[in-house]
């Protein structure tokens, strides 16, 4: 597999510091309001992500914080007139729902900034003792960026042209720094705000010095993988190595992952322009499988344009998907076959194993060994797809080939084999992707009891007679989507 990774601008192939482990840290959301949907993309993004190095067989350790203390969460706690920790303790519930309704698995662990206080107090005096940081008249402790002679090595930006850039601005508090670059790992507590006790001030660390404490104490060491949004390159993961690097004389990641913007509707997302979306807005109109397709159809590392038009062509997509594996469904539960909604490959070795099992299966009618044979070609170039840089898009298209053979191919004289075949790897490719369609509100279940009345009042009607009645029923469920077949086992029943 091979990952495109910021620090070296190529695609590299993906090899783990422990064999088949995987140390993986995403940047989370700062908890001070309702996540909005350009928060989403990273997190369906890096989940897929998890899921597919899970299913080649990696055993991953998944880290991603909240952000639970910060001058956003204090100004809109101000504003409110509660406690910064009750708000940034609200929102954690709210984003775990949102989450849940992206059907994001919960992280290995969930580290909150405000627990790891001590970690990054011990982080910003060892920066000073080894002379990488210094503290100002009041308190204030910056981190020196003349001293690490690798800044801006992430970014591939130099040290002078981002001196220049940074030149003009000046922050007020921030008096004492001694270059324009240099940045604040412990700052002090304004009156009101929430503070903890340090050798230097009473105050609260930086956000850049949270996650690059959180990140090697919760993944065990350096980093396999950093991720997160392009936004956070500079400066936000740049400081994070210029911090770790100095002190633990190693590379902090050896792979940085990061997806590029969200917009909507071609523009920039901002409260001003009106167009700004929270996942609770658009989950509210969309199942948390729509989004998915949707967040996932375009590759990680290019601009995607999020607007209710396209959701809804991503709805008609899954809808297509749907539709071909309640066929499955059906077709299976007319041979008296109840299938395990859950049942899908665990791992690429199961995968193998099927193809190597169904290669020679005798169950298989001619055109369905002809099918098989193209849907585990469309299927190795979904795998190959995604081994290409995570290229979520185009394994997409790989989906909705199987789903064209399987409509092609199925009908009722189709072998269970091959009917569970496909259900099988069409539920594993949507799987990886996060798409559960168990969660779909599956009409079958809510029909069925009804469909099984009408077709024995149908045959009630027959028994006496009343052929006009049975006519009657047999109409009106075709119109509702049912077909029926009169065959010696009794009445079978499909979906057209
Ligand atoms: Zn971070």
């Amino acid at each position: 597999m091979k990952i495109h990774n910021t620090l070296t601008k190529r695609k590299e192939d993906f090899e783990t510091i422990e064999p088949m482990k995987v140390r993986m840290y995403v940047c989370g959301p700062t908890v001070y309001d309702f996540i909005h949907i350009g928060n989403a993309r990273p997190m369906i993004v890096f989940d897929s992500f998890r899921r597919y190095l899970t299913f080649l067989g990696y055993d991953v350790n998944y880290v991603s914080n909240f952000t639970d203390i910060d001058d956003k969460i204090i100004n809109r706690a101000n504003e409110l007139g509660i406690d910064p920790k009750d708000l940034a303790s609200q929102y954690i519930v709210e984003c775990k729902k949102d989450m849940e309704g992206m059907n994001i698995m919960p992280a290995t662990t969930h580290p909150l900034a405000t627990e790891e206080i001590d970690g990054m107090i011990d982080l910003i005096s060892k920066l000073i003792d080894k002379g990488f940081a210094y503290v100002g008249k009041d308190g204030t402790v910056y981190y020196d960026t003349t001293k690490f002679k690798e800044y801006g090595k992430l970014s591939h930006k130099n040290l002078d042209d981002l001196q220049s850039g940074f030149r003009d601005i000046k922050v007020t508090g921030e008096e004492d720094k001694k270059t324009s670059t240099d940045f604040v790992l412990w700052k002090p507590k304004k009156e009101g705000e929430p503070y903890w006790k340090s050798p230097w001030c009473d105050g609260r660390p930086g956000w850049h010095t949270e996650c690059c404490v959180m990140a090697p104490k919760y993944c065990k060491g350096a980093l396999d993988i950093h991720a997160g949004g392009e936004d956070l390159v500079f400066p936000h993961h740049e400081n994070e190595i210029a911090q770790y690097e100095p002190i633990y004389g190693a590379p902090y990641a050896r792979y940085w992952m990061h997806n590029a913007f969200l917009n909507i509707n071609n523009q920039k997302m901002s409260k001003s322009l009106g167009n700004f979306f929270t996942v609770r807005d658009v989950l509210s109109r969309f199942s948390g499988n729509v989004l998915r397709l949707f967040m996932l159809s375009t590759q990680y590392r290019a601009m995607l344009n999020f607007s209710f038009e396209l959701m809804e062509s991503s709805k008609a997509s899954l809808t297509r998907i749907k539709n071909c594996v309640d066929n499955i469904i059906f077709t299976l539960k007319n041979k008296n076959v109840t299938v395990n909604l859950n049942s899908r490959l665990d791992n690429i070795d199961d995968f193998d194993e099927l193809v190597v099992d169904l290669k020679t299966c005798e169950e298989f009618r001619d055109k369905e060994v002809e099918a098989f044979d193209k849907i585990c070609e469309h299927t190795k170039i979904y795998f190959d797809k995604l081994d290409d840089d995570f290229n979520t898009a185009d394994a997409e298209t790989e989906i909705y080939e199987i789903v064209r053979i399987v409509n092609q191919t199925i009908s009722e004289d189709c072998s269970i084999e091959f009917l569970n075949a496909s259900y099988m790897i069409l539920n594993t490719l949507l799987g990886i992707l996060g798409i559960d369609l168990t969660k779909e509100g599956s009409d079958t279940d809510l029909d069925e009891k009804l469909i099984e009345s009408m077709i024995s009042e149908r045959s009630e009607a027959k028994k006496a007679k009343d052929y006009a009645r049975a006519d009657e029923i047999r109409k009106k469920l075709l119109d509702m989507g049912i077909e029926i077949e009169d065959t010696r086992q009794g009445v079978k029943w499909k979906k057209v």
